[in-house]
């Protein structure tokens, strides 16, 4: 079976496998798969249905028991009495039954003989029990479950639902979708993260942002393709910071965004420290605590909270601080020194204001505390 998301264009491929059983095929004439596919059940089947993955792993499946129908859950370990894999042992059953009906032949208009006509039908099945090696990663379960043992129709994946909200990526593993959703959780416990990740939902209005891991490089956004690449240190608070420029790449036109790509990563820089140190592990000899008191970004992001509040609240007033970020535009500043040096690839827009450069801190922090 290939199932096809319309939505997502996501697919999914996987095994399915009816065994009927011999009540069963007798009473619909030794043609049990007529009335039962994907899609259809017969009401009258007694049996088994079986869903594998493409690596034969057991997902799950369904015993159907003269109107009862009973749900075969893998087991922890993966169900390994039902995965199709080599190093099984086969059983097979055979079972013959004759199938009789009398005859009558007539000439002419007279019954010249009668008889029966018996025809042999042999059925065999055949299934496989497995040892208990190699049942590692037990397949994922969320696809092909029929919900409460009806005769319905799967429902739909409930891999990462927060995550492909706002995310797409045909290619990303599970674990990668629920690395990233466990991400999106937490971001969306603090309050200016959850209303970032609504504001950057209701900002793609149904579209989604291309989300990939990244061996070996650093998170970055994309503005021209609308992606967002995500190291492999599976942390939070970097997700934050590209999820942001996602947000304010919706509030700039395709000229405005790339020439102002340094004020946007003040903004960024200045959420994502507001986000970590709010968080429990930020505390004193924590990794982040660290490198914001000794990375030369990390010591000129921390130095925004003398200028400005969580809240977007200018501490020292306008110039003050305007002052502060004309400074870290320039060339050899601790802000270009730490990791923003090309003045092309990062466009400082020094005609606006330090409260328009943190216009959006003070939408999203709205109605946090
Ligand atoms: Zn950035």
């Amino acid at each position: 079976m290939i199932r096809k998301n319309r939505e997502t264009g996501e697919t999914v491929g996987f095994l399915m496998t009816l065994i009927p059983n011999l009540s069963y095929i007798e009473s619909t004439h030794f043609d049990p798969f007529k009335k039962n596919s994907y899609t259809e059940r017969d009401k009258k089947l007694n049996g088994y249905v079986l869903y594998h993955d493409m690596d034969g792993n057991f997902v799950n499946g369904w015993m159907y028991d003269n109107g009862h129908i009973y749900a075969i859950n893998p087991t922890e370990e993966g169900n390994t009495e039902f995965q199709l894999r080599s190093g099984c042992n086969w059983y097979t059953i055979e079972y013959s039954t004759w199938d009789c009906h009398p005859t009558a032949e007539w000439e002419s208009g007279v019954l010249t003989g009668i008889g029966v006509v018996c025809q042999k039908n042999h059925i065999e099945m055949t299934w496989s029990s497995c040892s208990m090696e190699d049942s590692s990663g037990a397949p994922p379960a969320g696809d092909i479950i029929l919900p409460g043992g009806v005769n319905n129709l799967p429902t739909p994946s409930s891999v990462a639902p927060q995550a492909k909200r706002i995310f797409r990526n045909s290619n990303m593993a599970i674990d990668r979708w629920n690395s990233l959703e466990n991400m999106i959780n937490k971001i969306i416990s603090d309050c200016l993260g959850m209303s970032m990740y609504n504001a950057l939902a209701s900002a793609l209005n149904g579209k989604t942002l291309i989300i990939e891991f990244v061996n070996g490089n650093p998170s970055g956004f994309t503005y021209t393709s609308s992606s967002i690449s995500l190291d492999m240190s599976g942390e939070s608070n970097r997700l934050f910071h590209e999820m942001w420029h996602a947000y304010q790449s919706y509030q700039e036109t395709a000229s405005s965004y790339p020439s102002s790509t340094l004020n946007h990563e003040f903004e960024s820089w200045y959420a994502q420290y507001l986000y970590i140190s709010r968080l429990p592990e930020y505390k004193i000899g924590s990794k982040w605590y660290d490198w914001y008191y000794h990375s030369k970004i990390g010591l000129a992001v921390q130095k925004f909270k003398t200028f400005i509040d969580a809240k977007g609240n200018l501490l020292q007033g306008e110039s003050a601080f305007k002052d502060y970020l004309d400074k870290l535009s320039l060339p050899g500043s601790d802000f270009r020194n730490g990791g923003y040096q090309s003045t092309l690839l990062y466009q400082y827009d020094g005609n606006r204001t330090a409260a328009y450069d943190f216009k959006n801190l003070t939408n999203l922090s709205k109605n946090c505390q």
